[in-house]
């Protein structure tokens, strides 16, 4: 994606200026300011209030952002970029998160745009704004690139010729429901056998548990599980395996119906490192046959927690640009 300058010269708006972006997850709030050539001037975050009620939740959003702009002239500031947890209607400015309950058809759209009066506000899915983070600072020169993040979900986007790849309905690249075995387990979407009922952290621990692994006295998580799976204990690594393979699976899948050059995989799951890439690359170079998916390359996200404010600024700057 090209920054600021030479969009600003294509066409009438504001300039090149910073934009303000924001990245709502189940867990934190997290806003940032961001140059056009994707500098991050300040950023910060909180934690998502727990609850039903909705005003708490709106009001830490609000702190936040307040906390970043800080002492700077807002007018300064060129567009909104706001990437979500899904579901979310990116037309009608509403999310609904399913890890924020007090949020349900919340126009997060109206509730940003008295910040900045007359700016654009765009919205997009958090994997859509992770994707696009990546495609355009992490330097993949590619021209399809599928994002993953692979948690207590598995979510993603893609991002094709530079652009994220919407879809019919805005929700394009939901990679962790691609069926992978068809006598899997029950996935939290309602369906079987997907990539996130076998991959995500939450499921590879089920898996282990049901094995007979456990954490003792420390948390059961994957975090525990990889701790586990690095000092060689038999079940942990085994867990990891059997979710690498699950993602392999839907990434030679992706692969050979997108012909994608580049899979960019972070996440919580994704921090157990080799652990979890070297079997997953192994059971790719094993599944993959035709030469054209043979060649995809799979990558460990360089951004990490940034990626999905960086893709929400990239689409404020290409908002602010096409004003
Ligand atoms: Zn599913």
């Amino acid at each position: 994606m090209t920054p600021g300058p030479d969009r600003a010269a294509s066409g009438p708006g504001p300039g090149p200026g910073p934009v303000l972006a924001v990245d709502v997850g189940g867990t934190k709030l997290a806003a940032a300011v961001v140059e056009p050539d994707g500098t991050i001037a300040v950023q910060g975050a909180v934690p998502t209030p727990a609850g039903p009620d909705t005003a708490p939740v709106t009001a830490a959003l609000h702190q936040v952002i307040r906390q970043v702009i800080g002492d700077r002239d807002a007018d300064a500031l060129t567009a909104i970029g706001i990437g979500s947890a899904g579901p979310l209607d990116p037309a009608a400015g509403t999310i609904s998160p399913v890890n924020i309950t007090a949020w349900r058809d919340f126009g997060i759209c109206d509730s940003l745009r008295p910040l900045l009066p007359g700016r654009p506000v765009v919205l997009a899915g958090d994997g859509h704004c992770m994707a696009l983070g990546e495609h355009w600072r992490g330097g993949y020169p590619g021209r399809a690139l599928l994002g993953m993040v692979v948690s207590t979900g598995v979510g993603g986007g893609l991002v094709i010729d530079g652009r994220v790849h919407p879809g019919g309905s805005g929700n394009a690249g939901h990679i962790g429901h691609i069926v992978v075995d068809m006598a899997g387990p029950p996935c939290p979407c309602g369906g079987r056998g997907c990539v996130e009922a076998i991959a995500s952290g939450p499921a590879m621990v089920r898996w282990a548990v049901g094995q007979g692994w456990s954490p003792g006295e420390r948390p059961g998580d994957a975090r525990t599980l990889a701790e586990d799976g690095r000092a060689g204990v038999p079940i942990a690594t085994a867990a990891f395996d059997r979710g690498a393979l699950a993602l392999a699976a839907a990434v030679v899948s992706a692969t050979a119906l997108i012909d994608l050059d580049d899979v960019v995989i972070g996440g919580g799951v994704a921090a157990a490192g080799d652990l979890l890439f070297a079997p997953l690359r192994t059971a790719v170079a094993e599944l993959a046959g035709l030469d054209f998916v043979r060649r995809v390359r799979i990558h460990t996200s360089s951004l990490g927690n940034d990626a999905g404010l960086l893709g929400a600024a990239a689409l404020a700057l290409e908002a602010a640009a096409h004003q």
